[in-house]
């Protein structure tokens, strides 16, 4: 299949007074469409770094990240979709109005958008509630409606940061089960940050271990699941504890 996303051999370094903070190193790998990435690794590696790499708020030191076979600085719209572990849904707007507010600022409200974001609505259970005010919804509706978002401005890619982490054990799995089929029937490519093995081995196709700061890639683990399963339905399939155990491995290689 054509790559959408080729990440080739990128490295990244923070520069400050005190020094150089190495954070990506030789980072190579291809995103095609459909696929749903899991970014594992340890705390501080440069998860976060390589999502703001991708999205084109840091340019790479070496290499280069092309998006349909082209640099994003040659993109003639901004294809990224990001969703942060905060929803950052505005308090004084309603739900439909958070929703509108990124086709508002690209001016593209017209009646296509509008039945698109209705539609997202309706079919995701937040159609009643797009009148009312962010602090109204639960957590888990909240991400929801974030994810609701930036999907109406139809992004080629999606990338999430850690974005059930802020959400309760029981209300995460239901949110993370959720989000995945709304990416899944929307047809939609992401990568999915996450330190959390379960959710990475629920919702992804594929999943990347990253090593200790700087990161590099430790292993690359594709999933095998019926294409039915929900991702909470694949917590019960019987693969579902082997390839947790090959990412911990791969995950804790020097202890
Ligand atoms: P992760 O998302 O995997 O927890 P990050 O990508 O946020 O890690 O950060 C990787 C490393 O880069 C960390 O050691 C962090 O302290 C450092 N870092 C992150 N952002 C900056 C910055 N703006 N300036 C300097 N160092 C940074
Ligand atoms: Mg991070």
């Amino acid at each position: 299949m054509e790559p959408l996303l080729e990440i080739n051999h990128v490295n990244y370094a923070y520069h400050s007074m005190q020094g150089e903070t190495p954070a990506l190193q030789n980072i190579h790998f291809t995103v095609c469409k459909g696929d749903f990435i899991a970014v594992v690794g340890p705390s501080g590696c440069g998860k976060t770094t390589l999502l703001s790499l991708i999205a084109g708020l840091l340019l790479p030191e070496e290499g280069e990240i092309l998006l349909n076979g082209k640099r994003l600085q040659e993109q003639s719209n901004n294809p990224i979709g990001y969703m942060l572990q905060k929803d950052h849904l505005l308090e004084w707007r309603t739900i439909w109005k958070n929703i509108q507010l990124g086709l508002e600022i690209q001016g593209n409200i017209n009646s296509a958008s509008t039945a698109y974001a209705n539609s997202l609505l309706k079919n995701y259970g937040l159609y009643d509630f797009k009148d009312k005010r962010p602090c109204e919804l639960s957590g888990g509706m909240r991400q929801r409606a974030a994810l609701i978002r930036t999907l109406v401005l139809n992004p080629t890619l999606l990338l999430l940061d850690e974005p059930f982490s802020a959400l309760d054990y029981q209300t995460r799995l239901k949110v993370a089960d959720d989000i995945g089929m709304i990416i899944k029937q929307e047809e939609k490519t992401a990568i999915l940050v996450t330190h959390d093995l379960s959710e990475a081995v629920s919702l992804a196709n594929r999943v990347i271990v990253l090593s200790e700061r700087p990161a590099q890639i430790a292993a690359v683990v594709p999933l095998e699941f019926e294409e039915s399963l929900t991702p909470f339905e694949r917590r019960a399939a019987p693969q579902f504890k082997d390839y947790f155990n090959i990412i911990w491995k791969e995950l804790n290689h020097d202890e």
